[in-house]
């Protein structure tokens, strides 16, 4: 999940940008409208959280200017401007959601995790085998066992779930968890898989992160092919 804070703010945009990442979301910051536009442009984003005070042009004409492209991501407004007519205007010109400043971080969170949702149709709680994820209450367990993850491999194994017998490269794996600021290489993506084998396969019979030669990974169950089924007719 891949969100854009349009904040001027530096504080604010820094605390956004902190607490959505321990969060578990990728997150990219735009100090004014024009880079906003120009990044809604390069790339696809989960959510937008819109300031409307911004220094180059008012947040409801970059809203509109979002607004008007085919595919467009959900948009939650987050604005000193606390009267009616300013949240109807913001509704009017296509905000999801609005938030008034200040704000508590806890509000924003779950208001942006109900748009994440309410967005997509996507089932809370994923299931491949043994191995589910709950994404809200962000546990993983196999067997019945809980296992602990750090936000990034959570993040990646929520993915590599969501797409269960998709091969993922590690550059889209990169895109969808990572922000814009990392800029390293691709091959941080093996690493992090290294981590999640070790936690959520090794000591299962059943290795559920698949190595897609030349392409990346990919999760499912394995096929059985080596293992020995009892024979109970001879
Ligand atoms: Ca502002």
């Amino acid at each position: 999940m891949r969100i854009l804070v349009v904040e001027d703010e530096k504080r604010i945009a820094d605390f956004l940008s902190r607490g959505l990442e321990s969060a578990g979301y990728a997150v990219d910051v735009a100090n004014d409208g024009a880079s906003a536009l120009n990044l809604v442009h390069a790339t696809e984003y989960d959510l937008i959280i819109l300031d409307l005070g911004l220094p180059d042009m008012d947040g409801l004409a970059v809203l509109g200017k979002i607004r008007n492209r085919k595919v467009s991501p959900q948009v939650l407004i987050l604005s000193a401007r606390d009267g009616v007519d300013d949240r109807v205007k913001g509704f009017e010109v296509g905000a999801d959601d609005y938030l008034v400043k200040p704000f508590a971080f806890v509000e924003l969170l779950a208001r942006v995790r109900a748009r994440l949702r309410s967005g997509q149709p996507m089932p809370e709680r994923l299931q491949v085998g043994d191995l589910t994820l709950d994404c809200i209450r962000r546990k993983v367990t196999r067997a019945g066992e809980n296992i602990e993850l750090a936000p990034k491999e959570f993040s990646i194994l929520e993915y590599l779930m969501r797409n269960r017998g998709r091969p993922l490269s590690r550059t889209m794996i990169v895109e969808h968890v990572w922000d814009m600021d990392y800029d390293g290489l691709t091959n941080i993506v093996d690493v992090y898989i290294r981590h999640l084998r070790s936690k959520i396969d090794e000591k299962y019979p059943d290795k559920m992160i698949q190595t897609v030669r030349g392409i990346g990974y990919l999760l499912d169950i394995p096929e059985r092919s080596s293992t020995v089924m009892p024979q109970a007719e001879r």
